[in-house]
């Protein structure tokens, strides 16, 4: 008796065909082995000069794209809450045209290609750009003026406290390094008075990792101003008007990134917040010039009156810093004013009472809601709080008044980042008496009384050197690092 004969390795397929696998970019060459057009398995392709007939578990499971029970034959639309798990089965053609419609706001206002002239751009910094460069062509004869105020990098409505960038930059930024200055997430505030000591928490880990991203699209959204800025240069070029145009470029308020402990927000009189860069290109501006001299946004339409011969007509309180242009050398002896005023404030209401009778109950609602924090700063934020102050910026020094009775004065030539408040000091006991003389006669000031400048700021001596030993200059080193290497994130 013979034994039946046995087949233990039947053939369980009749084609293979040779593909690659599309589970993952590596694209490893595989054989697709079929039985009555059925994917029977899947191995690795020997002969494949990539993978050599290896493929991972993954490429191997590639059987179930097809006949696994679980897979998605259809698009699926949600009916009911999200996170109900309810769906309908929706056809292909139904599943486009609603991601088409979803996309299609984003893409009629602001496309990648923006600001191509072929598209429709209606990103806020492309479309107010585009219509200035239509006035600006509009011009037939004589001078002209055109004011541009970009959004940008301000936050955005929909984008919750980061600036909005426009699409071809969204991202551009995400490796720029965050560069913590002196000061920042400062590590001992006790020389600041009582409402700053209040508010200003140590930043945490998640409040740094949010100002980095803030900061990163700030930069982002400024590309498109740097685009903006070409786009106009050019159009003046074009037509024939570069050479005799003014063009001023600034900011109206700073920001801070963690400086003092502020994560963001403005409101402060500290230089994050209150100092700007200004830029000017004109016919006596000459290029890479730089001065240092103090100007104030309020000097603006007395310097464009002045340089277009004509007369503003009202008192400004700004001056004219024409001459800066041909002298940026000179740092002048102007004096600029720093106020802010969240209703109630006792000094501004008696102020207000007394010259302009428009004082309102709704102003009050108007400045109670700046900012989201509260006049006594009780809030326990890293936002820079709205405080009542008034504040005198001049020659090397600020001189902050809070309404509580604080005070800070800097030294800004010796503490640029302002870490050490001088009201106390000895030393510089004079400059508070005279800065807070110079702030008393200027608040609330009008027309000249604002534009004139301050004449012999007491001299502060310098520190007598000491001498040190060796092993004590290096414990100086150690103290001085603790102060201003502030960050702890
Ligand atoms: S076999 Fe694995 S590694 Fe190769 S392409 Fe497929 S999924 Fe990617």
């Amino acid at each position: 008796m013979t034994e039946p004969v046995i087949n233990t390795s039947p053939r369980t397929w009749d084609e293979v065909k040779t593909t690659t696998c599309y589970m993952c970019a590596c694209r490893c060459g595989i054989k697709v082995y079929l039985k009555d057009g059925t994917v029977k398995y899947i191995e690795g392709n020997r002969d494949h000069p990539v993978n050599k007939g290896v493929i991972c578990g993954k490429g191997a499971s590639g059987i179930k794209q097809h006949y696994s029970p679980a897979r998605l034959s259809k698009p699926l639309m949600r009916v009911g809450e999200r996170g109900s798990g309810e769906f309908r089965e929706v056809e292909w053609e139904e599943a486009l045209r609603t991601a088409t419609l979803w996309l299609s706001e984003i893409r009629n206002k602001d496309p990648r290609s923006c600001p191509s002239a072929k598209v429709r751009c209606n990103y806020h910094t492309d479309l107010i750009t585009k219509k200035a460069i239509r006035d600006i062509k509009s011009v037939r004869k004589g001078p002209f003026y055109v004011q541009i105020d970009y959004e940008a990098p301000h936050d955005g409505a929909t984008s919750g406290n980061n600036a909005e960038p426009p699409s071809r930059y969204i991202g551009t930024a995400r490796r720029t390094p965050f560069r913590k200055l002196p000061g920042f997430n400062e590590r001992d505030i006790s020389d600041k008075p009582k409402l700053i000591r209040r508010t200003a928490k140590r930043l945490t880990p998640r409040e740094f990792k949010g100002l980095k991203k803030r900061y990163r699209k700030q930069l982002e959204a400024l590309r498109g101003v740097d685009d903006s800025v070409g786009r106009i240069i050019r159009t003046l070029k074009k037509e024939n008007e570069l050479g005799n145009t003014y063009i001023f470029f600034q900011s109206d308020n700073g920001y801070f990134l963690g400086e003092h402990r502020y994560s963001k927000s403005k409101f402060l009189a500290y230089e994050p917040s209150v100092r700007v860069p200004m830029a000017v290109r004109g016919p006596i501006a000459k290029e890479g010039r730089v001065s240092h001299a103090i100007v104030s946004n309020v000097d603006l339409a007395a310097t464009i009156t002045n340089l277009a011969h004509t007369d503003p007509r009202l008192a400004t309180d700004g001056r004219s810093f024409k001459p800066l242009l041909r002298r940026p050398g000179h740092r002048g002896n102007r004096a600029v004013l720093l106020e802010s005023y969240l209703y109630p404030s006792g000094p501004l209401d008696a102020h207000l009472d007394k010259t302009r009778p428009f004082v309102t109950g709704d102003q009050s609602k108007a400045g109670g809601s700046a900012g989201g924090a509260s006049a006594s700063g009780a809030t326990a934020s890293s936002s820079a709080p709205p405080l009542n102050y008034s504040a005198i910026r001049t020659g090397n020094y600020k001189y902050i008044e809070y309404a509580d009775g604080g005070r800070e004065l800097y030294d800004l030539k010796a503490d640029r980042y302002e870490l050490h408040n001088k009201v106390h000091s000895k030393r510089y006991r004079k400059v508070y008496r005279y800065l807070e003389d110079q702030l008393d006669k200027r608040r609330f000031c009008d027309g000249a009384e604002c534009r004139k400048g301050v004449r012999h700021i007491p001299y502060v001596k310098p520190k007598p050197k000491k001498k040190h030993h060796k092993h004590h200059k290096h414990k100086k080193h150690k103290h001085q690092k603790g102060q201003t290497g502030g960050a702890s994130s």
